[in-house]
């Protein structure tokens, strides 16, 4: 994101009609916007009531709670695959990661605020992150995309929030290039996963105690944020939640 883009008429990041200054989407495309809805308070599977799902309550994810604003479909599915492929051979688009990032940062100040937070979500216990976490991409993924889309989301939904949004913290690092998510069950999601991810070693002084906010674009099951997380909590974290774009069906 250039000094140049702030200059820009704010475009769609789903159909590139110009979004007469509305945050992400157009009026048209916003209206596939389906909100999160009544859903676990710790994996976000949404549900008939906001109550601990079983599989949550029988294992709990090494994360403290995964909260996202959006469920993934409608434009916003369109919108997201258009950042992470919609680029010149099959790189990403980065200038859509600002309209999309206008779409996460409400979500994101509830959390940095941990009074309305506790109004807007009962449950949720006091205490605002020390740190943004984006979910690491491979390194061929990366070359491949040209910037990692959570990380990009991650920044411009900060970017938007003034100086007092915690630091963005690229402490994570991906280890084994797994492969896609998409198509595997949730057992195999995990096993996918597993072991994927570790805190860059120089990094380590800046995690220990820190509660930190993961970050990522898409959620379905939740296996890449359980197995960042325990990367986060084997760092020393003191608490890991999980704030996502979008939460796919699993
Ligand atoms: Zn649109
Ligand atoms: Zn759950």
């Amino acid at each position: 994101m250039g000094l140049l883009d702030l200059f820009l008429p704010e475009r769609c990041a789903a159909c590139d009609a110009l979004s007469g200054g509305a945050p992400g989407l157009c009026t048209s495309c916003a209206l596939s916007l389906y909100p999160l809805g009544a859903a676990c308070p710790v994996c976000g599977e949404p549900g008939e009531r906001a109550e601990r799902c079983r599989r949550c309550a029988a294992t709990p994810p090494p994360f403290y709670r995964l909260d996202a604003p959006y469920r993934y479909g409608g434009e916003l599915a369109t919108a997201l695959c258009r950042l992470k492929y919609g680029g010149a051979q099959s790189a990403g688009r980065f200038e859509l990661a600002r309209p999309l990032g206008a779409l996460l940062a409400p979500a994101l100040a509830v959390l940095l605020t941990p009074a309305l937070g506790v109004l807007l979500t009962p449950g949720l216990a006091a205490g605002k992150p020390d740190l943004l976490v984006p979910v690491p991409l491979h390194p061929a993924r990366l070359r491949a995309r040209g910037f990692s889309q959570a990380h990009a989301l991650c920044a411009a939904a900060r970017a938007t929030l003034g100086a007092h949004a915690p630091p963005l913290a690229a402490v994570l690092e991906r280890h084994r290039a797994t492969s896609a998510q998409a198509g595997l069950n949730r057992a195999g999601r995990a096993r996918n996963v597993n072991g994927a991810f570790a805190v860059a070693p120089r990094a380590v002084p800046r995690i220990a105690g820190r509660a930190v906010l993961l970050i990522d674009d898409v959620v379905t099951t939740g296996a890449t944020a359980a197995a960042c997380a325990t990367a986060l909590l084997a760092a020393g974290a003191a608490r890991v939640s999980v704030l996502a774009l979008a939460r796919a069906e699993a």
